[in-house]
């Protein structure tokens, strides 16, 4: 376990940028964070909406470091605050937490160090703050900041509404003087206005980032042949975590079950799961135990974990917003990662279903935000530009990064195909749902038709040059542009609207999207040779960092998050100054990790034996870590002793940690001193040679010149 620092003195009167490079490790601030951080610094409040992954923490982490005394952080979740305080921690910024998991004595301990002003985040459940306790104990400490995370909590309105929340308004009427800042990642309007309201927020100012995650590649695909297409996609994501959402706690375990057959590393997750199994299961996912979580939605706000890369939907989610939410569980350090939805019609009917069985006022509304949905799923155009435009957020280019912007939709003369559709659900007197008007236009002989002698009608047979799943694509498109509509209350049956009429009676043209009965894999770039060498130092630099989280049972995450590693692997910094360059090393952890990443790093361009620039250094470097000689090095490498020299000293100019008094004694070393200090007396620059003549022979050329490095450094 890391120690605490010693005080916090140290960290105020520094520059929030300083605070980002030196404990976060970070180059520069992201979108509005400095604007936000600077209106806190100004004592105003604050309500900040910013995607999850964002980069909300730092908006109140580093004003609580900037200014003098302790900033009060309500968290709703028990695993998040530990999280959080944990990568604090590892950043060396004096964090802790007060909850139930911890003994009396344990709690008073952190209050001790927070009257003590060795703390500067205290996160605290919304229960604790509301105690009277809890406040005289507030009222002893200097508060410089209250953060409200996950804001949206608080409102009845959002998705997450939790009573214990209610009662935080009364904290800014108790403390005044204090600034607040609530972050939340929920967008709407509504919610937004009610977090202000139920917080009494003086004049705050707001600040919505985009909520474009351009990482996330979005991509929704035909719902046959599941299972298949899953473990295909896993076996192309052989060492990504990620998370499967299913609609039933059953379908979580058979699921799970099915994969785990299959060689997958995957485990069920559902409300109904035991306490400690679901403990369990969170812990192993969040420490890379567990490779895949089949959840149902109870999956879902304590997963801090930034290295999840991919979220599957295994069946529709309700609406867009959550939807939304849940891919925006993948991908929060910013690297590359996948959302698949598998669309369905079955799953349509099946929510629409829950909705209607629903004793709810908001059942209409309920229902439009599920079409809403459909559109989404069933767009042909960007994704992205559906999913930002329902947020209210303009987009305007293509991402290129959705499966419609990589493979462009192309519509097609569809009259004829039309014709039949709409013919065969007028001919069939508007009764039947769209599975039996495929089956009669595909002539099937199935009960649900003969029985009611639908194979006797005229369109019976008349589609049978075209798939099954392929007609139900025609049909959602031809319900999404308005020439059917379905009948929600009648069994679900397909109604001709007024617009299809004039495809029968008036011979309008109808245009459609191809439908594609298989799913068009996207390629898969082949890689370069550079390319796959990042591969594979990563793969190692991820076994170190597991080996290193596990010894001090934190998530590896925490420990570096994957974008850091990819920027190791492909930059491969082998020294503390390349090392403080990549993104997320602070100085904190370059001190604890540094090393051991670095060795690695070596190791892997030693043993990978790539030609790669300073390599020869390298390779010495590296034997020489390993306690050989540099005589024994030049013999291995078939090289002059006289080189093995020049690359140690070159190191060591460079900033490796190289120990060149393993070269030579005490007594030889203050004797070179002494010789080129007298020396130096009357010439004005420092040479080997003469230092070399003055001792007569006594020391070759190699050992002077490692006195003489030794004597500048
Ligand atoms: P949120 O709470 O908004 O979901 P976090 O605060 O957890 O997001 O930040 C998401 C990730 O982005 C974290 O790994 C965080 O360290 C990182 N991050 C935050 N700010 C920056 C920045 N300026 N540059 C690079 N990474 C950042
Ligand atoms: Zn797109």
């Amino acid at each position: 376990m890391i120690p605490l620092p010693n005080s916090y003195l140290a960290i105020r009167m520094k520059k929030p940028i300083d605070i980002l490079k030196e404990y976060f490790g970070y180059r520069a601030f992201r979108d509005k964070q400095e604007e936000i951080i600077q209106t806190v610094l100004e004592g105003k409040d604050t309500l900040v909406l910013m995607p999850t992954g964002g980069g909300k923490s730092v908006c109140y982490q580093i004003p609580a470091m900037v200014k003098e005394g302790l900033c009060l952080v309500v968290s709703p979740l028990i695993s998040l605050m530990q999280d959080q305080v944990e990568a604090l921690k590892q950043n060396g910024i004096a964090a802790a937490y007060i909850n139930s998991t911890q003994t009396v004595s344990e709690q008073r301990y952190i209050a001790e160090q927070c009257l003590r002003k060795a703390i500067k985040l205290l996160y605290i459940s919304p229960e604790k703050v509301q105690t009277e306790r809890f406040q005289n104990f507030l009222r002893s400490l200097h508060v410089n900041l209250i953060a409200i995370d996950e804001a949206h909590c608080i409102s009845s309105w959002g998705h997450d509404f939790r009573p214990e929340y209610g009662q935080l308004g009364e904290l800014r009427q108790r403390f005044p003087e204090i600034p607040m800042i609530a972050l939340t990642a929920t967008a709407d309007e509504l919610t937004r206005k009610d977090i202000i309201d139920q917080l009494h927020l003086q004049n705050p100012q707001s600040f919505v980032s985009s909520f474009d995650r351009p990482n996330l590649r979005l991509e929704v695909r035909p719902g046959q042949d599941r299972i298949k297409q899953i473990i295909a996609f896993l076996n192309d994501h052989k060492e990504d975590s990620g998370i499967i959402y299913c609609l039933s706690r059953k379908s979580t375990e058979s699921l799970a079950e099915k994969l785990r057959k299959k060689g997958f590393n995957a485990a069920p997750y559902h409300a109904r799961l035991p306490d400690n199994q679901k403990a369990k299961v969170l812990r192993d996912f969040l420490r890379d135990d567990v490779r895949i979580v089949c959840a149902t939605i109870a999956f879902g706000m304590g997963i801090d974990k930034s290295n999840v890369r991919f979220v599957i939907h295994y069946n529709l989610p309700k609406n867009l917003e959550s939807y939304y939410q849940e891919i925006g569980r993948a991908g929060r350090d910013g690297v590359d990662s996948e959302t698949v939805l598998f669309y369905t019609y079955a799953d349509v009917m099946m929510h629409r279903k829950i909705i209607e069985g629903e004793d709810s006022k908001k059942k209409e509304l309920k229902v439009a935000k599920l079409e809403r949905l459909q559109q989404f799923a069933e767009s042909s155009t960007c994704r992205r530009k559906v999913l930002l435009s329902y947020f209210s957020e303009p987009f305007e280019k293509k991402c290129e990064n959705c499966d419609v912007c990589s493979n462009p939709r192309k519509t097609f003369d569809a009259t004829i195909i039309a014709q039949k559709a709409l013919s065969a659900v007028y001919r069939l007197q508007q009764q039947v749902g769209i599975k039996t008007a495929i089956d009669v236009l595909r002539g099937s002989h199935a009960q649900n038709v003969t029985s009611k002698g639908y194979h006797t009608i005229k369109t019976f047979g008349v589609g049978r040059d075209i798939s099954f799943f392929n007609w139900q694509n025609y049909f959602h498109q031809l319900l999404n542009l308005s020439y059917l509509t379905i009948a929600y209350d009648q069994h679900n049956a397909l109604k001709i609207t007024p617009k299809a009429h004039d495809v029968l009676f008036k011979k309008e043209k109808v245009f459609l999207v191809k439908a594609q009965s298989q799913v068009v894999a996207t390629p898969i770039p082949t890689k370069t040779k550079t390319e796959e060498a990042a591969d594979a130092l990563f793969e190692r630099l991820r076994k170190l960092r597991k080996v290193l989280a596990d010894e001090q049972q934190v998530p590896p995450y925490v420990v570096f998050n994957d974008e850091t590693l990819k920027q190791m692997a492909s930059k491969r910094p082998t020294t503390r100054e390349a090392m403080l360059e990549i993104s997320g090393v602070g100085l904190r952890k370059m001190a604890f990790y540094g090393d051991d990443f670095m060795n690695e790093i070596i190791d892997f361009m030693v043993t990978d034996g790539q030609k790669l620039k300073g390599g020869t250094l390298i390779t010495t470097y590296h034997f020489f870590q390993q306690g050989k000689t540099p005589e024994q090095i030049a013999k291995e490498r078939d090289m002059s002793t006289m080189t093995i020299y020049n690359h140690l000293i070159k190191l060591y100019k460079k900033d490796y940690k190289i120990d060149l008094r393993r070269l030579i004694g005490q007594e030889e070393l203050d004797e070179i001193i002494a010789t080129a200090k007298s020396i130096e007396k009357e010439n004005e620059e420092r040479r080997l040679k003469p230092v070399f003549e003055a001792l007569e022979g006594k020391y070759n050329y190699d050992k002077i010149r490692i006195g003489m490095e030794l004597m500048e450094g």
